[in-house]
């Protein structure tokens, strides 16, 4: 039997564990703050672990989902970290949404203890995590990737192949910056229209049946923004940081990218003005704020 352990009990990873409790893997859970792990652990039949160490120690298939990739790595080290429960053979899965550079180096110290490492982002938000239908973004060897993917496949519907490590990592990252820039400029394009007469719901109509649709235009706007509900799902401080990342790849990559520098600029601005937890939907009104005007 495949012995599975998930660390980082948050928005979206609390689903994604709900899913693994179902199966029989035996699922050790660890969360910073103790109750949650407690907690869910009381009410899904898994066992709470009160360390990383302890979370990892038998576990074939390690899941991490923190904010960053430089949580993972704080987790790694000391008497009570990662590395010294991971048995030489088991994985380490980290669906944090994290940058290339960190993970590499979080692979290089895996190896070096003869464990396996994958970067598997995911996205399709809570709503996909509740149903497990995510998509993971993988970097990594394809061996790997093939031993764990039944794990993977109890929370996502579509796993994806990028490339060496750190590639899930650059796809979700440019992935989450086409995010911002549609939900940004529809945002403005909306309150454009609504300044010169045209009704959001009409405006709606019109792209979503044109070629400026986008999800943020299809579902962000009917169902978060006219309906002013901005419901908290995905941290603003979140979204910030992936635009950042993508604008670091780029610049690691020596390509010029204006438009995801400037995204990654106003990101910051936006996260800076309406806080930790702002949901990244409530980006409309920090850009409803600049313009002086409301969509809605
Ligand atoms: P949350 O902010 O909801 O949860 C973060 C989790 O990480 C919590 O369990 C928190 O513990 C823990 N945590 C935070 N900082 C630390 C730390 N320094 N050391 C140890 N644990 C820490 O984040 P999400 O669940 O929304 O996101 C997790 C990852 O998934 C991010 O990389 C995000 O970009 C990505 N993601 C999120 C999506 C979403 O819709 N929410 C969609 C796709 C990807 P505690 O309970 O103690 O606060």
């Amino acid at each position: 039997m495949t012995t599975v352990a998930f660390l980082g009990l948050g928005a979206i990873g609390t689903p994604m564990a709900r899913h693994l409790a179902a199966r029989d893997l035996g699922l050790r859970v660890w969360n910073r703050t103790a109750a949650k792990a407690a907690a869910f652990a009381a009410a899904h039949g898994a066992t709470h672990a009160a360390t990383p160490r302890a979370a990892a120690a038998g576990a074939d298939v390690i899941i991490t989902c923190f904010p960053v990739s430089g949580d993972v790595a704080a987790l790694l080290d000391g008497p009570d970290g990662l590395l010294a429960g991971l048995a030489a053979g088991a994985t380490l899965v980290d669906c944090t949404s994290g940058d290339p550079a960190t993970s590499q180096r979080i692979a290089a110290q895996c190896a070096a203890r003869g464990v396996r490492f994958l970067d598997c982002p995911v996205s399709g938000g809570v709503a996909g995590a509740e149903k497990g239908e995510l998509t993971v973004m993988v970097g990594g060897d394809a061996a790997t990737l093939e031993a764990v993917r039944p794990v993977l496949e109890v929370f996502g519907k579509r796993i994806v192949h990028c490339g060496a490590i750190g590639a899930g990592d650059a796809v979700k990252a440019v992935n989450n910056a086409l995010l911002a820039i549609h939900l940004w400029s529809a945002a403005e394009g909306l309150v454009a229209l609504r300044q010169a007469g045209v009704a959001p719901e009409v405006a709606l109509d019109v792209i979503n049946a044109s070629s400026g649709r986008s999800n943020a235009s299809m579902n962000l706007f009917p169902e978060r923004v006219l309906t002013r509900a901005f419901p908290r799902t995905f941290r603003l401080a979140l979204l910030d940081k992936d635009i950042g990342i993508a604008a670091q790849v780029a610049r690691e990559q020596k390509v010029a990218a204006p438009l995801l520098q400037l995204t990654a600029d106003l990101f910051r601005a936006a996260h800076v003005a309406m806080g930790e937890e702002a949901d990244h939907v409530e980006v409309v009104k920090y850009v409803e704020q600049l313009a002086g005007a409301r969509i809605g």
